[in-house]
């Protein structure tokens, strides 16, 4: 009765725990989990049948259980298939569905059903154990087959998990081996029940405890000793020095970059403090939670740490123990520090940015309000043709060379930085800079850059700008020490000039001429006024058409004031095309008319550069249908500067096709007698105004007298302009000139006014 109620009770307990095993296995929604539930679900079915057996004294009701029991541990073996399938996945090198296992263990289970017919696998018998009756198994044929199969099934697991241990990674090894001992706790134990025939399979206690250890091996169980592996290599291959000390202070261990930090051995941690002592200075570095950076040695040697404390708790009052990190920095403290360098430092000159010198203006500014500062302007002149002609190595050293020059020349209290390709920028106190105009005047009238036997003088202008407003914007300031730059006149001397307000109103002007021209010329506030020209006799044979803007706010605006800065930014053209048209128009009237004049139109150097001149003027002539010689062509000798062959062919072309080409201001610039004689032009206009502002009248005189003898005997016509005086048409008269212009005869007049002065019948 003991036996009965004891193994009873035990079975109870087993059967309930193993049905919590297996409703949380189920539950646990992974794979694995419902493998485990199934173990345990298979194990409670041959745990009830042995309960059956051994609470039941009705021959009956036991033999139920026997078929419990039987078909049980089919199911069982089944689920451990499934199981193994699962805890093991990975191991094999396939995928294989353990399918043929599932039927032959069916098949079992079928030919133990079918004991109910024919008898041929067990029945039971009435043993007497301490005078109580308990039904034991007789075994015949058919349950040695069941035995064979299941025990067959079982050694197969067993295979699986004794290749898994092989196989798989000694700290692995344990989460198999476990399982294994396991089974071979259970086979033995059911081996030993087989050849005791007792009526109790105690070994079931085997089964039952067994899914309980699954269920806890395949999901509650982590193997703590992978676990300290892996955090142990994590922690030793960690960049940061790791020092781990218990509660007491006393360094337990430290990682591979903490020896090497302190140059300890590994082992070597009762040392520790004393080394953290020695490199980071005497501090309680345990116990309290702390962080702290650190900067041992200094300039280029210096070495950035941060250092942290941790503390680890057992629970809220009491300390388990501490670590200390220590990060070395300095790699990324210096990658830092080079980026930086390289954002703030030109790459070339190792000047500071342009971005970077405003900013460093701008603080300098702010921080000595005592100090008068100007901002400065470098500029190199033609810069583009020193590296055109000589090569971009010599231009780098030459930038080189002038931001040499330019460190020579500040004190501390300057910034200065390269703005862009050739200009650089400094901030100087004013009183220096006025206490070194002359010397730094003095070194730019010679500067001269030589390499590999090349040498070239540079022509460098500097602008200055007397900061008066500190929260202006830098790049303002810089602003207006370029603008000063306009201000240097040709005076080779001359390389420094000083802002001024008038600039800044002048570039407001410019600015406005500029903005307002487009609607001037679709308005005709910009029209042409004709001066006249004449014969020897006095008559009018033609004029020049001289641009004249009528201003709705600033009136009348002769062509000085407004042609110079149209001629800076190639508007010009606009203004040209404009007057020529205006002059085909006028010359269209007048063919009608009957009068036969011709009038002379100025061609601005700047055309030549923009448009196809010759095709244009060409093309105008043809819209109107003028004969070209009525269109004087007026250029100015600027023109042949550049590519004067060039030049030649487009004036050749132009007198080809009838126009009559005038070489204006002839003896006001670089004129040369000697290109006169190969330049294809037909009329030489001489300006008196030059000629005249010499001091010996004798010897321009002379000079106007050689020119027109010289075009007479080039077959060129000369035509003086400037005429203010009778003498002086008639002693030009005398002296061979053949045409006339000038305020003697008249000054230049509106359309109307023109055509009434010069066909008086007309009017
Ligand atoms: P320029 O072509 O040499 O024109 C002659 C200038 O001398 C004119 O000045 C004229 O008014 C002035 N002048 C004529 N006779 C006398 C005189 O007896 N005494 C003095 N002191 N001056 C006299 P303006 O009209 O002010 O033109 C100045 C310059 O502007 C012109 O010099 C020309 O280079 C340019 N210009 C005028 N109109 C145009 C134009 O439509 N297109 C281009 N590209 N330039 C033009
Ligand atoms: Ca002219
Ligand atoms: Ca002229």
């Amino acid at each position: 009765m003991t036996i009965r109620l004891g193994f009873g009770a035990i079975f109870a307990l087993l059967i309930a725990a193993v049905i919590f095993c297996a409703v949380r296995g189920i539950k646990s929604g992974k794979r694995i989990g419902r493998a485990v539930g199934w173990v345990n679900f298979a194990t409670i079915i041959p745990l009830i049948g042995n309960l059956i057996i051994i609470g039941s004294t009705i021959k009956e009701i036991a033999i139920v259980g026997c078929y419990l029991y039987y078909i049980g541990m089919d199911m069982v073996m089944a689920s451990m298939v499934f199981f193994t399938s699962v805890y093991c996945k990975g191991i094999g090198n396939g995928q294989q569905r353990p399918t043929v296992m599932y039927v032959i263990l069916g098949v079992d289970a079928v030919q133990l059903l079918l004991n109910t017919i024919f008898g041929h696998a067990f029945t039971i018998e009435p043993v007497d154990v301490h005078g109580y009756v308990y039904y034991r198994m007789i075994p015949f044929w058919g349950q040695n087959i069941h035995r064979i199969i299941d025990y067959g099934v079982f050694f197969c697991v067993m295979l699986i998990f004794i290749i898994a241990i092989i196989k798989t990674v000694k700290l692995y090894r344990e989460r198999y081996s476990i399982v294994l001992l396991g089974m071979l706790i259970i086979a033995f134990w059911q081996t030993f029940y087989i050849f005791s025939r007792t009526p109790v399979d105690r070994s079931m206690i085997g089964y039952g405890v067994f899914g309980l250890l699954v269920y806890y091996l395949a999901l509650h169980y982590r193997p703590l000793r992978l676990l300290d592996r892996l955090l142990s290599d994590i922690v030793s291959n960690m960049n940061e020095a790791l020092f781990v000390y218990d509660a007491y202070g006393r360094c337990l261990w430290m990682n591979e970059t903490g020896s090497r930090l302190l140059d300890l051995k590994n082992d070597d941690t009762e040392n520790v403090p004393a080394g953290l002592k020695k490199m980071f200075g005497d501090r309680e570095y345990t116990k309290e939670e702390w962080s702290e950076n650190k900067i041992l040695g200094s300039g280029e040697d210096a070495r950035y740490y941060t250092i942290e404390n941790h503390n680890v708790n057992e629970d809220k009052k009491h300390l388990a123990g501490s670590y200390l990190v220590v990060r070395d920095n300095t790699e990324e403290k210096r990658r830092l520090k080079s980026e930086l360098y390289k954002s703030t430092h030109d790459s070339l000159t190792g000047l500071y940015t342009k971005q970077y010198l405003y900013q460093c203006i701008s603080v300098l500014l702010h921080e000595d309000r005592e100090t008068e500062y100007s901002i400065v302007f470098v500029d190199v002149k033609n810069f583009k043709i020193v590296n055109d002609v000589f090569g971009s190595d010599f231009g780098d050293l030459a930038l080189m060379q002038i931001s040499e020059w330019l460190s020579t020349n500040v004190n501390e209290k300057c910034r200065y930085g390269r703005i862009a390709g050739d200009t650089f920028g400094v901030l100087i106190p004013t009183e220096k800079l006025k206490a070194d105009r002359q010397k730094v005047e003095d070194e730019l009238l010679n500067f001269t850059v030589s390499s590999n036997g090349l040498e070239h003088r540079l022509l460098i202008h500097i602008g200055v700008y007397e900061v008066d407003d500190r929260d202006m914007d830098v790049s303002v300031m810089f602003d207006r020490a370029h603008l000063a730059l306009s201000a240097i006149t040709g005076n080779y001397k001359e390389h420094i000039a000083c802002y001024d307000k008038d600039m800044r109103k002048k570039v407001v002007w410019d600015q406005q001429i500029t903005a307002g021209l487009s609607e001037a010329i679709s308005k005709h506030q910009i029209m042409p006024y004709l001066q006249p020209i004449t014969n020897r006799s006095g008559k009018v044979i033609g004029a020049e058409a001289l641009a004249r803007w009528i201003h709705p706010q600033n009136g009348f605006m002769s062509p000085a004031v407004f042609i110079p800065i149209l001629e800076k930014n190639g508007l010009i053209v606009e203004v040209d095309r404009h007057i020529w048209r205006c002059a085909c128009e006028i010359l269209s009237s007048w063919k009608k008319q009957g009068n036969d004049m011709f009038i002379s139109i100025n061609i601005s150097p700047k055309n030549f550069y923009y448009i196809d001149v010759v095709s244009e003027i060409k093309a105008l002539v043809e819209e109107y249908d003028i004969e070209p010689k009525k269109l004087r062509i007026e250029i100015t000798e600027t023109v042949m500067m550049n590519d004067a062959q060039e030049k030649f062919k487009l004036l050749d072309e132009l007198r080809n096709d009838g126009f009559i080409v005038e070489m204006d201001d002839f003896g006001s610039g670089y004129s040369s007698l000697n290109l006169l004689k190969d330049m294809p032009v037909d009329v030489l206009k001489i300006d008196m105004k030059f000629l005249s502002s010499s001091d010996n009248d004798e010897k321009a005189r002379t000079i106007i007298r050689n020119i027109i003898q010289l075009s007479e005997d080039l077959h060129i016509t000369s035509l003086t302009e400037g005429v203010e005086t009778v003498e002086q048409y008639s002693e030009l008269s005398q002296i061979g000139c053949k045409l006339f212009q000038g305020y003697y005869f008249a000054k230049p007049l509106p359309r109307k006014e023109f055509e009434e002065y010069a066909f008086p019948r007309a009017s």
